[in-house]
């Protein structure tokens, strides 16, 4: 019952979403260009494209920031 429940919050704050819009904060800078953001209203992952667009964090982009901040890291802070 709980996963139901939490469908349900999902639902509703999607709807406040797409009345009021998202509410974005941002949750890692990746590097200087890229950043990924959150809604915290109803948790939708975006980041942005080389355009600086903001677009839907999908799973394949997760791993790609992921290795651009790993590169990222290393070249500004090298152990
Ligand atoms: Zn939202």
């Amino acid at each position: 019952m709980n996963t139901f429940n939490l469908k349900e919050v999902n639902f509703s704050s999607k709807i406040l979403c797409a009345l009021f819009g998202h509410k974005i904060t941002t949750t890692r800078t990746v590097t200087n260009h890229f950043k990924e953001y959150k809604c915290s209203i109803c948790g939708l992952e975006m980041t942005n494209d080389i355009q600086g667009h903001k677009i839907f964090l999908t799973p394949e982009l997760k791993d790609i920031n992921e290795i651009l901040n790993r590169l990222y890291i290393k070249k500004h802070y090298p152990v």
